[in-house]
């Protein structure tokens, strides 16, 4: 993933597989998750941020009633018949993720007259914790919308990749990955209520710079140990609501109501629901801390957020708190953290822009010592969200 993927590189990709100029082209964003840990599901706020790292999809009409897809990712294309749309097996398994879509689309009343052809490029890390899966969906639903004619809003465009990765491809993902996607906007976070879906944007200094630092690792417990937190997390609202009915989500619960329940839960489900609250707390804090430019204060949240991952929701990992370790540790980082599920994954870091190649270097072969690898680095800018780039 060396080429950075451009309007003409797509195009001509277009071109080369399907011998027609492309109608539509489209890009969608990767995005981190910079604050609000596990609070997604648990009705609470998040901030993420749009990057500098995108799929672009190329799209055109056909003559016939087929839907091709091709991709750089794999060889060959993958289709299906308009009239008769059935999941994708074997190597073309990951046009599962376009159709899907489509699906969504042909649901919200897309009836079209003739298939298309699309082609996907990306240079955004595939399985890397940086949401490739959302960036592919949105990407696709624009396109297709636009080829079509059918307007889609941002919040549209959230429902869409959501519902075709939660329904087509059985993945319960919350809203974090499709509503950055979707708001992100240059230079900003973007700060997401995930009971309303709501978007509020909130400046990031013009000095501070974003780094990723992937451990490339990848716990083999990880869908397990994803499951067991959340329902850890129902398990303490349900407790608590014996003593509180009104609360409805884990994120309306105050810190004291766990004080009141003594022995009545276990010590772990506890712990995951004190650091939840403070975790929401902790978004809502960096909002207001970025609102008065206070980047020494949003850094401190940053690594506070590690140290709760790490010691109350233990969903970090060695790797991940050798970096959170190094990174918070050095003069020109701010604050840094786990980012996304964890269990491993990415770390992210906040830094000054006098942050340097040769800063990651060091950081990296510190970790090397470690670990025997390389973590991947990745120096990224803040962008919009996805987009029409041609039509
Ligand atoms: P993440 O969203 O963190 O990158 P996921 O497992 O949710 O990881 O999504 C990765 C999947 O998305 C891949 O297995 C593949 O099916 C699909 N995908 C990602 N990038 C591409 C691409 N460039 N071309 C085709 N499919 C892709
Ligand atoms: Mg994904």
């Amino acid at each position: 993933m060396s080429k950075r993927a451009s309007k003409s590189r797509i195009a001509d990709y277009f071109r080369s597989v399907y011998q027609s100029h492309p109608a539509v082209i489209t890009r969608a964003p990767g995005r981190i998750e910079f604050i609000g840990n596990h609070t997604d599901y648990n009705g609470g706020l998040v901030a993420g941020a749009a990057i500098d790292r995108s799929i672009l999809v190329a799209a055109g009409i056909r003559t016939d009633r087929i839907l091709r897809f091709a991709s750089e990712f794999s060889t060959g294309t993958a289709s299906c018949e308009l009239d008769a749309i059935r999941k994708i097996e074997g190597k073309g398994r990951w046009a599962n993720y376009p159709l899907g879509v489509y699906t969504e689309l042909a649901e919200r009343g897309l009836r079209p007259d003739a298939g298309f052809n699309l082609a996907i490029m990306s240079d955004l890390p595939s399985g890397a914790g940086l949401s490739s899966s959302a960036a592919l969906e949105l990407s696709t639903a624009l396109a297709i919308g636009t080829l079509y004619g059918m307007t889609l809003s941002r919040a549209d465009l959230v429902q869409i990749g959501r519902s075709a990765e939660n329904k087509f491809l059985g993945v319960p993902t919350g809203p974090l990955d499709q509503s950055v996607c979707a708001h992100g906007r240059e230079n900003h976070l973007v700060f997401i209520d995930c009971r309303t879906l709501e978007a509020d944007l909130v400046p990031v200094p013009p000095e501070c710079r974003i780094r990723i630092f992937n451990t490339g690792t990848k716990h083999s417990l990880l869908d397990s140990l994803y499951s067991k937190r959340h329902s850890e997390c129902s398990e303490v609202l349900r407790i608590i609501r014996k003593m509180h009915p009104e609360i409805e989500y884990l994120t309306d619960a105050k810190e004291s109501f766990l004080d009141e329940l003594g022995g009545n839960a276990p010590e772990e489900v506890v712990k995951c629901a004190r650091h939840v609250i403070r975790e929401n707390e902790r978004v809502r804090a960096t909002r207001e801390a970025l609102n008065r430019g206070d980047i020494e204060r949003t850094g401190k949240l940053m690594h506070e957020s590690h140290e709760s991952s790490r010691t109350l929701f233990e969903n970090s990992c060695p790797e991940l708190d050798t970096l959170s370790d190094l990174l918070n540790a050095h003069p020109r980082v701010h604050g840094a953290r786990l980012s996304g599920g964890g269990f491993g994954g990415a770390a992210i870091a906040l830094t000054s822009e006098a942050f340097g190649d040769d800063d990651a270097t060091a950081i990296r072969e510190e970790y090397r010592k470690a670990y025997n690898h390389f973590p991947d680095t990745l120096a990224c800018a803040i962008t919009d969200g996805a987009e029409v780039l041609q039509k």
